[in-house]
């Protein structure tokens, strides 16, 4: 074979950047050091914004979060070894959420690798990820590096989104090859997420069983978020006239306020609900697996499922699917839709009146505790700040971790605009809080409020630097009651020690934005809290609020106390 050859070199640092561009990839999260320095430097030389954080998993959280946003794989780059596995928890974190992300590392000689010779960082890193996301490569040639990213990038998006490993050992940098060759070595990736239509028996069988629903339920998970599909969706629950429950990242795919939103009612429907249709959500612990007595308990044995998903496997995963639709979550709910024609009835009228009577009770009540006014402030009366503030910027987006400071503001702040919640997800993770609010603000430029319980907020707070560093317009508002869950645990044993679950008391969580350069403030009341809020996403400074929460207001574990095991023979 001939090919025209030039008498330019390119090395492998240029292909790997060139092979991002190529697909539209111009953000990088991560953090300098041994070997990808000089690829941080020549990335953002070639145009790229390259956002350095502090900690690898924040860097990876940021990654994760950008690609939920853009549906575009966001990319984590690290330094081998340590570096690689603090991106690692993000990356696998990542997959749980179904989220398309690429964590790059660099990573030792492998000949000195393999022999076990005992390298600066040594590490088998592409046998260490394989397990813990969906697809994982390494590149040893130059004139590879187009098809590894374009693999990564495919494996990535297409199908179940979710994380990729990529290895580049140091040496593949520096390998240089000529100019013409590499430039067509690269691949541009063409359709990475086809479209993948539902068979059409299969849409038949679901609607067949929806016409004989008298107590019909819609369930919207993230994945139905994730697929920007949401005219489609909008279209399909106010056609069917079905009462519609959102996953707390599906919050906002219709405002949070519409008629049809059943929030308010939960647990209600959940009991009640004859045929459950799930679009975009896994019947995982977070829907108490589909049986039990959130669903019911008796009611459990005739109640029947449609679910739409595009992983076949997720199907029966937990309780029989009578009605699987695989497919995209667009082509699917347009099949539903154009599907129901006049033969098609709204729901009993029974049905809705009821789920109607009891949201409107329960949003009384909770309205009634939102206006009280304790002193200290306790978790309903900070977030009603938060609430009203998204009301105000429905636009902004809202981070949210923690135990209560989540399960409170889950079910307080109303969401108006899609993929507008990011929060600890699938894992219940804590520790996304500040690489999820950068990735936010560097993808989108709107403003970010992250509300952070006081523990969870340890976990990423470092990265406050970069926030100020990159001047990003983002005010965390750390709920502050001394400790995890709660502040006020005491040590059981007699020595000096504090208990286990308690900080610091009266932290001053604000100076750590004010020692980079941002904006700190203390919040004692709701009013001091709605003014330092309102100025941070005016201005769109970096800001911290300190928002001091009654110490003794939390239960252990939040919501979910029950899966926390106890032995009882802890003296307090
Ligand atoms: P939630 O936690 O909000 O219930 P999950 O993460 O449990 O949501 O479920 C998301 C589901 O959405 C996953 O099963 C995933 O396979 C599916 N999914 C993601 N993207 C798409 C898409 N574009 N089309 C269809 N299904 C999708
Ligand atoms: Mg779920």
């Amino acid at each position: 074979m001939t090919t025209d050859t030039s008498n330019n070199t390119i090395d492998g640092f240029q292909l790997v950047i060139d092979a991002l561009k190529l697909n539209d990839i111009d953000t990088i999260f991560g953090l300098p050091g041994i070997p990808i320095t000089d690829l941080t430097r020549k990335m953002q030389a070639n145009g790229m914004r390259m956002i350095s954080f502090r900690h690898e998993q924040h860097a990876g959280n940021a990654a994760a979060a950008a690609g939920f946003i853009t549906q575009k794989p966001g990319i984590c780059l690290t330094v081998s070894a340590p570096g690689f596995l603090n991106g690692l928890t993000a990356l696998s974190n990542a997959t749980t959420n179904c989220f398309p992300m690429i964590l790059i590392s660099g990573s030792s000689e492998r000949e000195v690798v393999d022999l076990q010779q005992g390298d600066y960082e040594e590490m088998d890193q592409l046998a260490i990820a394989k397990p813990l996301c969906k697809a994982a490569f390494r590149v040893l040639h130059a004139e590879d590096i187009g098809v590894g990213v374009a693999r990564a990038i495919r494996s990535a998006v297409s199908g179940r989104p979710g994380g990729v490993y990529l290895d580049f050992p140091a040496k593949l940098f520096s390998q240089v090859m000529d100019e013409m060759e590499g430039q067509q070595s690269l691949i541009k990736v063409v359709d990475a997420a086809p479209r993948q239509l539902p068979a059409p028996e299969s849409v038949q069988r679901a609607l067949d069983l929806l016409k004989t629903a008298k107590k019909p339920l819609i369930l919207l998970g993230k994945g139905a978020a994730y697929a920007q599909v949401d005219k489609d969706i909008q279209t399909f629950v106010e056609q069917s006239g079905i009462p519609y429950l959102p996953m707390s990242m599906a919050k906002g795919l219709l405002p949070d306020t519409h008629e049809q939103c059943a929030s308010a009612a939960r647990s209600f429907v959940l009991a009640e609900a004859d045929v459950v249709v799930l679009i975009g959500a896994r019947l995982n612990w977070l829907l108490s697996h589909g049986k039990g007595k959130t669903w019911g308990g008796a009611n459990a044995a005739s109640r029947k499922f449609i679910q739409i998903d595009i992983a076949p496997t997720e199907m029966d995963s937990n309780v029989p699917i009578a009605a699987p639709l695989v497919g995209d979550i667009g082509s699917c709910v347009q099949a539903l839709s154009a599907g129901m024609d006049a033969s098609f009835a709204k729901p009993p009228a029974e049905w809705i009146t009821e789920v109607f009577a009891r949201s409107s009770k329960n949003i009384t009540k909770m309205a009634e505790k939102l206006k009280l006014n304790p002193s200290p402030m306790n978790f309903q009366s900070a977030l009603n700040v938060i609430k009203n503030q998204i009301e105000a910027r429905p636009d902004a987006y809202l981070v949210n971790e923690g135990a209560n400071t989540l399960d409170f503001a889950r079910s307080i702040v109303n969401m108006f605009e899609p993929r507008k919640r990011l929060d600890v997800g699938t894992w219940g993770i804590m520790g996304i809080g500040m690489g999820f609010a950068v990735a936010a603000a560097v993808v989108t430029g709107k403003p970010v409020i992250a509300v952070e319980g006081d523990s969870a907020f340890g976990f990423s707070g470092m990265e406050v630097e970069t926030i100020c560093r990159y001047n990003l317009p983002v005010c965390v508002v750390v709920f502050n009651n001394n400790g995890i869950y709660k502040g006020v645990d005491k040590n059981n044993n007699g020595s000096d020690d504090p208990a286990p679950t308690v900080f610091v008391k009266n932290a001053r969580y604000e100076m750590m934005m004010q020692a980079f350069g941002g904006v700190g403030v203390v919040a004692n009341t709701p009013a001091e809290l709605e003014k330092a809020l309102t100025e941070a996403v005016a201005s769109g400074r970096p800001t911290l609020i300190n928002a001091i929460i009654d110490e003794t207001a939390g239960t252990e574990s939040g919501r979910i106390t029950s899966l926390n095991p106890t032995s009882g023979t802890v003296k307090k």
